[in-house]
């Protein structure tokens, strides 16, 4: 058992407390890493809200590490003490129909098809003060230790630095994997990004790479547009500059609406506004962001009926 700190989520709406917490070795097809990086998502602050669905406290958050693989349990063959590594929040057992469909990056042997947020054999690696602590995703990148599920690893680049990596584990594979996996943006197509978090951005920089002509990003807070500016925004506007609804603007600066439009906050008028902002022959709206559990959009059918696509992703499609 290991001994270290992680930041713990004891019950909803309560802040992280920085606790000592008892890690303990990994069972069979389990593999312990040190975590030695971990970004924070948006996802994270949802989680301390209690907006998450099928989440149990007390549970340590974070999902977004990098690290050092510290020990291994029976059986594992795919790494080795010493190893760096990205835990991954959708794991690939490579085994099931969905990981096999080359389209899907969905695992059936996942955290999403359970309702509880504990490890495979529904127990917990983490304790505190004598009570069980839940995992997060399997993942839990909060903890300076953690057990995860041999294929919930990807082994990476000995290279790598892990400060900037982490990234890779759901931020920037979400938002860039939105625009080149899930919405598949073609050359000299247009596209609208709504929110610049580290998940927009990442949104841009793959609409860049796909060849988008134009990549118009939307936020709130204009001290965002600098960055999206230098990662490949060709326009950026503020919602709250015009009178008039953000998918009006946005279809008399493109004439019909864009070819492709993100939704990358989590808000349902701003899911509405995007879908509304990609033209009606063939336009796409991609849903990135996460509203809170239990909540519902109401639409015109009509945005549908005339050929736009709406679609989801979790991770960005990656694989
Ligand atoms: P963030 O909080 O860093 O960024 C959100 C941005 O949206 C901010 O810049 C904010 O100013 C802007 N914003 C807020 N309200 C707005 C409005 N009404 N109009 C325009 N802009 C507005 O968040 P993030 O970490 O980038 O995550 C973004 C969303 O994506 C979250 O909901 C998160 O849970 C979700 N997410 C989804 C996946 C997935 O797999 N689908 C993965 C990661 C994150
Ligand atoms: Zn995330």
């Amino acid at each position: 058992v290991i001994r270290c700190r992680a930041a713990v989520a004891w019950a909803p709406g309560k802040p992280l407390s920085v606790e000592e917490v008892e890690v303990a070795p990994p069972k069979a097809g389990e593999v312990r890493i040190k975590i030695v990086a971990t970004g924070i998502c948006h996802s994270d602050d949802h989680i301390l809200k209690g907006s998450l669905p099928n989440v149990e406290f007390p549970v340590i958050p974070g999902h977004e590490g990098a690290g050092i693989v510290e020990s291994i349990g029976e059986g594992v063959t795919s790494v080795k003490p010493g190893d760096k590594v990205i835990p991954l929040c959708i794991p690939q057992c490579g085994e099931c129909s969905f990981c096999q469909n080359p389209e899907s990056n969905f695992c059936q042997k996942s955290h999403f098809s359970e309702s509880q947020n504990l490890l495979p054999d529904k127990t917990s690696r983490f304790s505190c003060k004598g009570k069980q602590i839940h995992h997060f995703l399997w993942v839990s990148t909060f903890s300076e230790y953690t057990v995860v599920p041999e294929y919930a690893v990807a082994k990476i680049d000995a290279a790598a630095p892990l400060d900037k990596v982490c990234l890779f584990g759901c931020g920037f594979s979400t938002g860039y994997g939105a625009a080149i996996n899930t919405a598949k943006v073609k050359p000299g197509s247009t596209c609208a990004v709504f929110g610049l978090g580290g998940v927009g951005l990442s949104v841009v920089m793959g609409c860049k790479v796909a060849g988008a002509s134009r990549i118009i990003a939307v936020d709130i807070n204009k001290d965002k547009f600098a960055k999206a500016k230098q990662l490949g925004a060709t326009d950026c506007i503020n919602p709250r500059d015009f009178t008039k609804p953000i998918q009006e603007v946005l279809t008399e600066m493109t004439g019909q609406g864009v070819d492709y439009s993100f939704e990358v906050i989590g808000h349902a008028d701003t899911m509405v506004a995007a879908l509304a902002s990609c033209n009606m022959s063939t336009g796409g709206c991609v849903m990135v962001g996460v509203m809170d559990s239990g909540s519902e959009i109401s639409i015109d059918p009509t945005l549908l009926l005339t050929g736009r696509t709406w679609k989801g992703t979790m991770l960005g499609g990656s694989k």
